[in-house]
């Protein structure tokens, strides 16, 4: 069975990566201001304080992502007064009719922070509105004036560049998901084990932590039980490795269909296997110990047409906030030691009242 440990995940950032927003708001801030020094050099008062609430606005989108951190509010900040600005170059024309130039901005920021779904859309509506604008008679409300041959081509070039901004942002999640569900992959593989596909000590260590952690943060009880095949040797050298191994294999599947859902079975070495059992004294340690040994115990393992059995014996410790993993696992593998030392097949601690062996 394997569980993975938990990690911490901040799944509040926006589906790209969030540091290019806040190089966004950079340049956006560092640019507009820029042109709206030169606004107020050739005295286009009205552009140049358009331009200075542009970069302020940048500034803010800027400053809270890099003072707290506000990833969403920020790229909102940015886009959205890109989109205003852009609207407002168009309208107006800018300088010399040479604003709508910065609109092709548009299509490759708005897919590279939005993703390509939701940047596509907001993109067909920026494009709605800037169509109504260059479209709509002069008169009534744009300031600008654009002759129909440069307002087809823009749409058209615009159009071509949206197209190219979407095709590379697709690439780009598409290889982003499949490099992350390889990288996924591969940390499950390394925290599993190869034969029995059972966690692999590794993971067992992280799952002792969090569950050492978890009986200190709740004031619960949890026991650990170390289980170590009998004369396991026997079984390689009478059938063979590959008998041994299918042993195992089958042990692994006895394991994971008897204990409880909330139990975590890991193969702990080479024949040894480690249970860790939350919201578990060690009583109760002790009946989930007995009921796993007798399921082993009456199994008959079929290898190479013969049938054969085997027995196991186990030591249990209970998790203890004064101790530290190291020290409850030991407590275990000297119960286990005990069982094996007093006859095999049995679990150490004994259930108070029982008989040496059953
Ligand atoms: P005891 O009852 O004292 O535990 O006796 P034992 O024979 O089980 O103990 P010992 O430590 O002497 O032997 C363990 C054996 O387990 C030796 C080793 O070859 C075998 N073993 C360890 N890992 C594997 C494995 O992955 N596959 C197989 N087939 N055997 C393994
Ligand atoms: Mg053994
Ligand atoms: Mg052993």
């Amino acid at each position: 069975m394997l569980t993975e440990p938990k990690t911490n995940n901040t799944e509040t950032d926006p589906p790209n990566q969030p540091h290019v927003v806040a190089i966004f708001a950079l340049v956006g801030m560092s640019i507009t201001g820029l042109m709206a020094v030169v606004g107020l050099i050739n005295k286009s008062f009205l552009l140049a304080s358009t331009l200075f609430v542009a970069s302020f606005t940048y500034f803010i989108g800027y400053y809270l992502y890099t003072r707290h951190g506000r990833t969403r509010l920020s790229s909102a900040i940015v886009i959205y007064s890109l989109y205003v600005l852009m609207v407002y170059l168009v309208f107006t024309g800018g300088v010399a009719s040479t604003g709508p130039l910065w609109v092709f901005i548009v299509a490759p920021v708005s897919v590279y922070i939005h993703g390509l779904k939701r940047g596509l859309i907001d993109i067909a509506i920026f494009l709605s509105v800037i169509c109504f604008i260059m479209y709509m008679p002069q008169n009534v409300l744009s300031q600008a004036n654009y002759s129909p041959e440069f307002r087809i081509r823009f749409i058209l070039s615009f159009l071509t560049v949206v197209f190219l901004s979407a095709l590379y942002e697709y690439s780009r999640e598409k290889w982003f998901n499949h490099t992350l569900e390889l990288s996924k992959k591969y940390q499950q593989l390394a925290l599993l084990d190869p034969l029995t596909k059972l966690s692999n000590r590794r993971n067992a260590q992280l799952l002792l932590q969090q569950e050492r952690s978890r009986v200190t943060r709740n004031q619960s009880c949890a026991s650990v039980l170390i289980c170590d095949v009998d004369h396991f040797k026997q079984v390689n050298d009478e059938h063979g490795h590959s008998a041994g191994d299918i042993v195992l294999m089958e042990l692994a599947k006895i394991f994971t269909h008897t204990i409880r859902h909330q139990d975590n079975v890991a193969r702990w070495g080479g024949e040894e296997f480690l249970f860790i059992l939350p919201q578990t004294n060690a009583p109760n340690a002790h009946v989930i110990a007995e009921k796993l040994r007798n399921a082993v115990a009456h199994h008959e393992f079929k290898v190479n047409d013969k049938k054969l059995k085997v027995t196991l014996s186990f030591g249990i410790a209970e998790i203890d906030t004064h101790q530290d993993i190291d020290q409850t696992i030991n407590i275990a593998d000297k119960h286990l030691y005990t069982a094996k030392n007093t006859g095999r097949n049995q679990v150490f601690p004994r259930a108070e009242g029982s008989q040496l062996k059953t």
